[in-house]
């Protein structure tokens, strides 16, 4: 039997006083039923809260790095615990399908093993110096406090990616969630709680604080000086209000703004592969990830078959219920944006699209949430309104005749998340992935855009904000970097052959 979102919130720690009361309803997109009405954080309250974080910073940059996994080791373990409990309550609160709610828990449990590997392998490089009796290292030492925002859509593996990297090298974390999203929040700091009292002594307290409230209190934390790093995860009107003040004060960003992501289909294409990867990627989440499918630039030759293919594919999708066995498209967040995706239908069919699907279903779900039948709109071109990111299910479709112009378009947006190419031609995959090829952060051949795995950096370009999180190097923008040059000699000499004799 499901359980209810009340005996979740029990499940994860989560006491009546801190669930009701409060001056923030929390509402499921499954129904639009209230969850709790939670406690927003005052902005009188942020002078403590950086005071903690500095003092949590002061004790936690000595221990030893190693040590610091091992409390992240210790997270994924309660993480492991509380899978079903959590991932059910993402479903409960940002409208996940069941096995979508359990993936993202499963992408924290993933990071968290990666960091605690990472722990014993923050490596920084010896140098040939020119001088001699003189060496020369590269260190890396923890930056200091690092805000974290993020957004509704992945409620708490975006937290993790952060969260895991940040404490491993050294940094507290205050982190500020999307207002539509507190509870899983919330859950994820009585978590990272259930670790810190297992971990022994040494965890400062302050080590993780989470506020709760809206942009205003955001705006709070991006101000702050005593926080050199922020990492922002949300639109991109977000990332161009953020990154001017971090500038100003000269503290460092990661951004993890919007994608409009792209994939070619080209003839030697397997396009029952294709039609799987382009159903998951354009559907999944109701279109409301940042790597979503949105445009799909198909060889002409092929197209009228796969436009076939996809139309017969979504006449299929079980939409509704997100918790329901078998449902695949659940809903969208909230009535905002149900009316963006018809709007943009709107839009789109005026730039001369033709629209299949895309209808507001309101039987055989849920009532009180905004469920929408997924959209494929076929498109002369690469108009105004396919260059935004509507965040729903709309996949643009696009011809094309020669590779390089299908590459072009693909590169031909103000976003640049992800992208991938459909082919059996090994010319068009090896070059899709060249200095000429793909401008995105994330080029896949043969899958999909969306679904990266935690291994690789995540994030992208241009108005994606040029961010990179989780995993390859992407710990070092958590660091600051130091040079450090030791002169073991008796000689004093100069850098570049400079004399300076007195
Ligand atoms: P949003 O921009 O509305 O909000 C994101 C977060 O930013 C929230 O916590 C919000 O309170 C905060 N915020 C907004 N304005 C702020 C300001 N001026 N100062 C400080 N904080 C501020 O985004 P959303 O609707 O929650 O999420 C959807 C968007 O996020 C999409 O554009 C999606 O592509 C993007 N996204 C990107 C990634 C990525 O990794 N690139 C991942 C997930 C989501």
């Amino acid at each position: 039997m499901t359980q209810t979102a009340d005996d979740i919130l029990k499940n994860l720690d989560l006491t009546a006083a801190e669930l009701s009361g409060g001056s923030r309803a929390v509402r499921s997109p499954i129904d639009g039923s209230t969850l709790a009405e939670v406690h927003d954080t005052a902005a009188s309250e942020m002078p403590a809260i950086l005071e903690r974080a500095q003092s949590a910073f002061k004790a936690w940059r000595v221990v030893p790095a190693p040590r610091r996994g091992e409390l992240i080791r210790l997270l994924g373990e309660e993480l492991r615990a509380a899978k079903d409990d959590l991932g059910a309550l993402v479903s409960w609160e940002a409208g996940k399908i069941t096995s979508e709610g359990l993936g993202e828990v499963q992408e924290m449990i993933d990071i968290c093993d990666f960091a605690v590997g990472l722990s014993r392998q923050l490596y920084g490089l010896t140098i040939a110096s020119e001088r001699p009796g003189h060496s020369m290292r590269e260190t890396w030492h923890p930056s200091g406090p690092v805000g974290v925002i993020s957004a509704f859509n992945f409620p708490v593996a975006v937290w993790s990616w952060n969260a895991a990297l940040a404490i491993v090298c050294g940094d507290p974390v205050i982190w500020k969630p999307s207002e539509k999203t507190p509870l899983t929040a919330l859950a994820c700091t009585k978590i990272f709680e259930r670790a810190v009292n297992r971990f022994d002594d040494d965890a400062p307290e302050g080590l993780l604080q989470t506020l709760i409230g809206d942009a205003e209190l955001g705006k709070v934390l991006v101000a702050s000086p005593s926080v050199p790093v922020i990492s922002a995860t949300g639109s991109t009107r977000m990332g161009r209000a953020v990154a001017p003040v971090v500038a100003e004060r000269f503290g460092k960003c990661i951004l993890e703004l919007g994608g409009n992501n792209a994939m070619i289909v080209a003839p030697s294409a397997d396009l029952e592969m294709a039609v799987r990867a382009i159903v998951f990627s354009a559907v999944g989440t109701a279109g409301q990830r940042c790597t979503s499918l949105r445009r799909l630039i198909v060889h002409n030759s092929i197209r009228e078959d796969l436009v076939k293919r996809l139309k017969a594919a979504y006449a299929g999708l079980p939409v509704g219920d997100p918790q329901a066995e078998g449902t695949l498209v659940g809903p969208l967040v909230d009535e905002a944006a149900g009316d963006a995706m018809t709007s943009a239908l709107k839009a789109a069919e005026s730039e001369g699209g033709t629209v299949h699907g895309g209808a507001r279903v309101t039987e055989g779900v849920p009532a009180g949430g905004v469920y929408m039948a997924p959209a494929i709109v076929e498109m002369p071109g690469q108009s105004a309104s396919v260059k935004e990111e509507t965040f729903a299910p709309i996949l643009y479709v696009m011809g094309y005749d020669d590779f390089e112009d299908a590459v072009e378009m693909q590169n031909d947006v103000p976003q640049g998340l992800s992208s991938c190419v459909f082919t059996l031609n090994m010319r068009e995959a090896e070059s899709f992935l060249t200095a000429a090829g793909s401008d995105c952060g994330i080029a896949n051949v043969n899958i999909g855009p969306s679904g990266a795995e935690i291994g690789g950096a995540f994030g992208g370009e241009k108005e994606t904000g040029g961010g990179r999180e989780s995993g390859s190097d992407a710990w070092k923008s958590y660091m600051r970097r130091q040079t450090n040059t030791v002169n073991y000699s008796a000689e004093l000499p100069l850098a570049q052959g400079v004399k300076f004799d007195i």
